[in-house]
């Protein structure tokens, strides 16, 4: 759409894996800024545009919702650069909000909130066959009225269908489920469920759950912090294509064992999070099923988002 191309291009905003990010305004509303996403060109496909931005694209156009970034237009200048004119989000991150422990104080209301606004945004995703595949902290973007909004959708694509392999190399480590880490080419909404309540975790304790600095120690950590995936927890488990186990058996935690470090969100918290953290994904509870969960109608009530603790 001619229309909304941006009319200026101003500072740089930020750096990513692949792309540059410029502050600018809409000619079609001057008083209007946006971020301009600049993707660079990737060698192996001077030819075309690079995947992961045409995926982004796709989804992102189709997407409206208050907890997803908004996609105003998409142009291409020179050397078939392309750019993405996106919702200018200036406050930050949930990361930057998370990590400064320092002068960001935020209780279990907040939490409700922003988890709140994290779920709808993933059910959102789901009732149209998207997956985001790309969920955490960083990628959460904060907008100048404290809506929290999924961001960075270069590795979403659609699951309509459900026979085409996918490729398991998706999900920041941290952020990856088990399904993944073991190689599973079929896989569903549960992964991005998996994320969510890895995102919840950090949220409470204010550091990531599992951070494990190879594939093979993140799984390590899963099967210590969660429990080792088995047949018996989770048919069909060990005929996955990495399918492995780091020694012993540890049994899958239960609740006490999540009180103990999460119990400021309150038993009906720690149920929620223990079911988006079910090793099975097809056990692990939907985004629909959060919606419904209790804890969104227990005390206290999710703060109101103008409310929320903002960056410094
Ligand atoms: P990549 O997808 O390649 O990792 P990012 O989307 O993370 O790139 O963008 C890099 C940086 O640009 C971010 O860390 C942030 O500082 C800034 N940025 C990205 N999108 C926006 C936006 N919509 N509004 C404001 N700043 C943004």
């Amino acid at each position: 759409c001619a229309n909304s191309r941006p009319l200026f291009e101003g500072k740089k905003l930020g750096e990513g894996t692949y792309a540059n990010v410029y502050l600018g305004f809409l000619k079609s509303d001057p008083t209007k800024l946006v971020a301009i996403k600049k993707i660079k060109i990737q060698k192996e496909y001077t030819e075309g545009m690079a995947p992961d931005a045409v995926r982004e694209i796709k989804h992102l156009q189709e997407l409206s919702h208050p907890n997803i970034i908004t996609l105003h237009s998409v142009f291409s200048s020179k050397n078939q650069n392309l750019n993405l004119v996106l919702e200018f989000l200036p406050l930050g991150d949930l990361e930057m909000l998370i990590r400064d422990t320092d002068r960001v104080r935020y209780g279990a209301a907040d939490i409700k909130a922003w988890m709140g606004m994290l779920t709808r945004a993933v059910w959102f995703c789901h009732e149209n066959f998207v997956l985001h595949r790309d969920i955490k902290p960083n990628n959460l973007l904060i907008a100048a009225d404290g809506e929290v909004k999924l961001a960075d959708f270069g590795l979403a694509r659609s699951f309509s269908d459900p026979y085409k392999p996918m490729t398991a190399n998706v999900i920041t480590r941290w952020y990856r489920p088990p399904e993944l880490l073991f190689g599973a080419k079929h896989y569903s909404g549960a992964v991005d469920i998996w994320s969510v309540g890895l995102v919840f975790a950090e949220l409470i304790i204010r550091t990531p759950y599992i951070a494990g600095d190879t594939e093979l120690r993140q799984i390590g950590l899963i099967c210590t912090a969660i429990g080792t995936p088995t047949e018996e927890n989770w048919p069909g488990v060990t005929s996955l294509p990495a399918y492995t186990t780091e020694g012993e058996i540890h049994p899958v935690r239960g609740r006490d064992y999540y009180m103990s470090f999460f119990g400021t969100v309150g038993t009906e918290g720690v149920d929620l999070l223990m079911k988006t953290l079910i090793l099975d994904p097809k056990k692990r509870i939907t985004a629909l099923g959060m919606l419904q969960h209790e804890w969104w109608n227990q005390d206290p009530k999710p703060t109101r988002k103008q409310d929320l603790p903002k960056k410094s």
